[in-house]
Formats: C-alpha cells, sequence, structure tokens
C-alpha cells in the first residue's frame, strides 16, 4: 500500500464527509490538485485492488478494505494535528505536516502519540471543569 493510494482514499472520505452528494474524479482532482488523467489512473488501480468502487453515476465508493485504510489515515492525522497544535504550531502547518507524517509514521510513535492527545484531552476537560466551579 503506497503513500498516494493512501492519500486517495483519505481524501475520499474526507470529500465524502463534506457532502451529501457523491464524490466524482473531479472532486478529487480538485482537492489533490493533481490533473484529471492522473487521477483517474489512480482510482483505477484502487478499483482493480478492491479499495473503492465507481457507481452508475460516477461515485466513488469506499469499499470496506478502503473504507477501514481510509480512516486509520484520517485518525493518525487529526491526532497528529491536534498534538502539533498542542505544542503551538499554527494550525495550517500542523494540518500540512500531520497529512505527510501519517504515512510514514511508525506504529510504535503513533501509538505514543496517541496516548499523549488522549491525556491532554483529560488535563483540558479537569481544567474546564475546574474554572466553572
Ligand atoms: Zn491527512
Amino acid at each position: 500500500m503506497g503513500e498516494s493510494a493512501e492519500m486517495y482514499l483519505e481524501t475520499i472520505l474526507v470529500l465524502q464527509r463534506k457532502s451529501d452528494e457523491g464524490v466524482h474524479a473531479i472532486d478529487v482532482s480538485r482537492a489533490m490538485g493533481f490533473s484529471k488523467p492522473s487521477v483517474s489512473v489512480a482510482l483505477k488501480r484502487l478499483k482493480n485492488q478492491g479499495f473503492i468502487d465507481i457507481d452508475g453515476f460516477d461515485h466513488i465508493i469506499l469499499l470496506p478494505k478502503g473504507r477501514e485504510l481510509a480512516e486509520e489515515i484520517y485518525e493518525r492525522h487529526e491526532i497528529l494535528t491536534d498534538v502539533f497544535v498542542e505544542l503551538g504550531v499554527p494550525y495550517e502547518i500542523a494540518a500540512e505536516d500531520a497529512c505527510r507524517i501519517e504515512h510514514v509514521v511508525s506504529k510504535e510513535t503513533f501509538a505514543a502519540l496517541k496516548k499523549r492527545r488522549e491525556l491532554i484531552k483529560k488535563t483540558r476537560k479537569r481544567s474546564s471543569k475546574a474554572k466553572k466551579n
């Protein structure tokens, strides 16, 4: 599973969450800034690998295998962004870096970051409760 395939699946998932209408190849091309022909080639490959399907309306459908992977990558994206923002990195830069690191981070490092983020969340809740009382 290459980095670019992961990026495609993540983008499709994000686009699906943003709109109720189906996601088309052109939406993916706009979101990623890639040409339509190269997006078509990539989508064809994802389809052959059983990650996505294209329905009769040309909508891109995430198949279970593709959805699972997309959700895993997107979870990494959200957690990495959160931790970087917490460290004081501006949101835009944090999200951009997260989007690169999410494809290469090891399971061990990601697990440690995830733990740290849960700690941050707990501390935040506690301090906002303390302010209220
Ligand atoms: Zn990302």
